[in-house]
């Protein structure tokens, strides 16, 4: 008896850690042909080069994690998902706020004149503060099950100024992947409501260490196992060392760590729609630059959520004051926009 519950608990057990995607997921996969054309149709290139231009404009400062330009981009994000009729995923509004604690170095005091030999200056000392940080968080409510979730992320924080006031603009990094998900929410808010919601994320303090994605986690906003999948967008906008510019390539990295579907649904959605070369490289675990570990998406991947991370490359404006708009490649943004659109679509509508 004890042995045949044993058995049962364990069935019921494994039963209950399929992947949502797994159980959702089946063949043959019938693409939405019509709303593909549809969408292709309508992505904006204006829309999208005003969401950068206003993100990575000088007096945003490098929109830093717990600064007041933070808040100033921050609003922006609201404003815009206001004006797609999105409304917020949580009950108290769009801002998910949480304290980030701070080091500062303090000036040195002033020299004192003295007929003394010149001593070493004395080393900056650091102090600490906290102040508080915002991740934004809109939906699209899925009308057949709307609390199965897919999760649309991109980092909107960057690092800020030089220490002489210069703003790094980070208008790839990530400029980019915050105008194509706006971009994505505007198209998919002029479709019908999919059968599932669809959440758009703008991670606060990635530049901190992923800090937003994984506070997300910690205050378990959503249940993990109600995720279908993450799709995670960073530095979408240039083409970097490793290509020919005008070359049609994506890095789309982890897509089939935690299950072979979501690489066959991205490969299916590209095919129909935007023709990237996707590009996997980066997706060897032991690839020495660790990138599936350092965007947003490994908070959620970690715990084996489903998790693709599209990225363009590393190139030599990152972390740069010349990461800047009018280095942006207009037509990257508009294929990503349709692509995560399109990818949001299809994973909602299984
Ligand atoms: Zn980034």
């Amino acid at each position: 008896m004890t042995k045949y519950l044993c058995l049962i608990s364990v069935l019921l057990a494994q039963k209950s850690h399929t992947l949502l995607l797994d159980r959702l997921y089946a063949e043959p996969l019938v693409l939405d042909t019509a709303t593909f054309r549809w969408v292709q149709a309508q992505v904006s290139e204006k829309e999208l080069l005003a969401h950068v231009g206003f993100l990575a404009s000088d007096p945003l400062q490098g929109r830093e994690a717990g600064s007041p330009y933070e808040k100033i981009a921050a609003m922006y994000l609201i404003h815009q998902h206001k004006r797609f009729g999105h409304p917020p995923l949580l009950p108290n509004g769009y801002i998910h706020t949480f304290p980030l604690r701070r080091s500062r170095p303090t000036p040195p005091p002033p020299a004192t004149p003295s007929k003394k030999k010149k001593a070493a200056p004395p080393s900056p000392e650091v102090v600490f503060d906290t102040v508080e940080t915002w991740n934004i968080l809109a939906v699209r409510r899925g009308t057949l099950h709307p609390t199965q979730y897919v999760v649309l992320s991109a980092h909107y924080d960057h690092i800020g100024t030089t220490s002489r006031g210069e703003p790094f603009n980070g208008a790839d990094d990530n400029g980019s992947g915050t105008a194509v998900l706006l971009e994505a929410a505007r198209l998919l808010s002029l479709l019908p409501p999919p059968k599932r919601s669809i959440v758009f994320f703008h991670t606060a303090a990635e530049e901190k260490g992923l800090l937003g994605a994984f506070r997300f986690v910690r205050d378990s906003l959503l249940p993990l196992d109600s995720i279908v999948a993450v799709v995670n967008t960073d530095m979408l906008g240039r083409t970097d060392t490793l290509h020919q510019k005008g070359e049609r390539y994506l890095y789309a990295i982890g897509s089939d760590r935690a299950t072979p579907h979501l690489r066959t649904i991205q490969e299916r959605v590209n095919a129909l729609c935007c023709e990237w070369q996707l590009d996997y490289r980066y997706d060897d675990p032991k690839d020495p630059l660790r990138l599936f570990t350092r965007s947003d998406h490994y908070a959620f991947a970690r715990y084996g959520v489903p998790a693709v991370f599209y990225f363009g490359g590393l190139h030599e404006d990152y972390h740069g004051t010349g990461d800047d708009v009018e280095k942006l490649e207009p037509e990257r943004l508009q294929r990503a926009a349709v692509f995560l659109a399109l990818m949001a679509w299809t994973l909602a509508n299984l």
